[in-house]
């Protein structure tokens, strides 16, 4: 028996990916009261807009959610993937240029596009270095898809609503059972609470907290995502999601007025339109300072393996990721060196290292 730890983005699509191969599976979650999922936006956008280049492995981890997506959407009855083009401001000259420059070639070409859009002066503020629009983008609604998979885990009886604690030493580990059952594997998907775990602290997480607003907004009428350095995501009837932000100092889930303020002041900056906030979340991104998924078992306990440090890209990497932990688990491709946690053993013993990679360090 397989055990996922934390039914998240992560333990999520692990589960259902292993439970095709049709390996058997216990899935255990504290009812969400840490998830990062639950807060998340889950968008995925192929570009990064600095310099306009393209996401890391865009090609093959969009076309891999385009597929995993929707294909979980009849399993589990519900639907929650939505494919949606952005619609970017051009944050500088730079930016406009390097845009224009790419778009026609092989490699950007099915991501970036003109639009003849005429955005409406008297809700956007002007425009001084153009838009354009990203294709192959889009947004999976996270907290229908965590339910419907839960019920679905529920309806098979594998899932344990339950705290789940891992055994502290190796030999308690190797011989630990569940519902009187030998257990072949645990799989830590804790999200960031993985990052207190006494077993593996010593991975240099640098979670991120951040918060979105929900707000309503009657001028805007959009039916794409809105970036320009924050988003407006919409969710139907003049109701907007807005985000969002990342503190790397604080690391609980309270939202704050700061970053309440940051938001409204950058839709401000972009926007004359009139707009009420409903709501606001927060949740702390299990972000990994060399910015790669987390993946492999723990080298002082082969029982234990982790699949986790998805960032700010869950919903683009979970899929792939996936797939390649299981293909390296049962048929013995090695993992790639930059998600293996092996890249990490030197730490071993130690709390909460730094990584020597040029991580973002900003502070509030
Ligand atoms: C404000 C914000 C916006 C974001 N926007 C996006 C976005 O647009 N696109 C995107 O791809 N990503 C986004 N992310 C990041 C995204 O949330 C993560 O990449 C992803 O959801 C992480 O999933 P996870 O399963 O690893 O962790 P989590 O979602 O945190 O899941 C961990 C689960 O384990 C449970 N758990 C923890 N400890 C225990 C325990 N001891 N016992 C039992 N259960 C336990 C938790 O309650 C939770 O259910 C955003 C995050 C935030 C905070």
């Amino acid at each position: 028996m397989n055990i996922i730890a934390g039914q998240g983005l992560a333990g999520t699509v692990l589960a259902l990916t292993l439970l095709e191969r049709g390996e058997e599976v216990r899935v255990i979650d504290n009812g969400h009261r840490s998830s990062s999922s639950m807060v998340a936006a889950g968008l995925w956008n192929p570009i990064v807009f600095r310099r306009i280049n393209k996401s890391w492995l865009a090609d093959e981890v969009i076309a891999e959610l385009e597929s995993f997506y929707p294909a979980a959407e009849p399993l589990l009855n519900a639907r929650f993937f939505h494919p949606m083009r952005i619609f970017r401001k051009h944050g500088n000259a730079l930016e406009a240029r390097l845009w224009a420059e790419k778009k026609p070639t092989k490699e950007f070409s099915p991501y970036l596009a003109n639009d003849g859009r005429n955005p409406d002066p008297a809700v956007y503020k002007s425009f001084e270095f153009g838009h354009g629009t990203v294709n192959r983008a889009g947004y999976v609604d996270l907290p229908v898809f965590l339910a419907a998979a839960r019920k679905y885990f529920a309806g098979k009886g594998i899932l344990a609503e339950a705290e789940f604690a891992l055994p502290d030493n190796a030999d308690a580990l190797n011989n630990f059972r569940f519902e009187g059952k030998s257990v072949k594997r645990i799989i830590d998907c804790r999200g960031y609470k993985t990052a207190e775990s006494p077993w593996f602290r010593y991975l240099p997480f640098g979670l991120t907290k951040g918060e979105v607003l929900t707000v309503r907004c009657k001028d805007l009428n959009l039916d794409e995502v809105f970036n320009a350095g924050f988003f407006l995501q919409p969710l139907g009837n003049d109701l907007y999601r807005m985000g969002a932000t990342f503190n790397w100092s604080d690391r609980d889930e309270e939202p704050t007025a700061e970053a309440r303020a940051e938001l409204m002041a950058k839709f401000r900056k972009h926007l004359n339109a009139e707009v009420e906030i409903i709501s606001q979340k927060a949740g702390v991104r299990p972000t990994v300072q060399d910015r790669r998924p987390l993946i492999g078992c723990h080298p002082e306990a082969e029982k234990l393996c982790i699949f986790n440090g998805l960032g700010t890209k869950g919903v683009m990497l979970a899929p792939l990721f996936a797939k390649v932990f299981c293909a390296w688990l049962f048929e013995g491709i090695p993992l790639p060196d930059e998600v293996n946690i092996d890249r990490f053993r030197s730490f071993l013993g130690q709390e909460s290292p730094v990584v020597d990679y040029p991580a973002p360090r900003k502070r509030k």
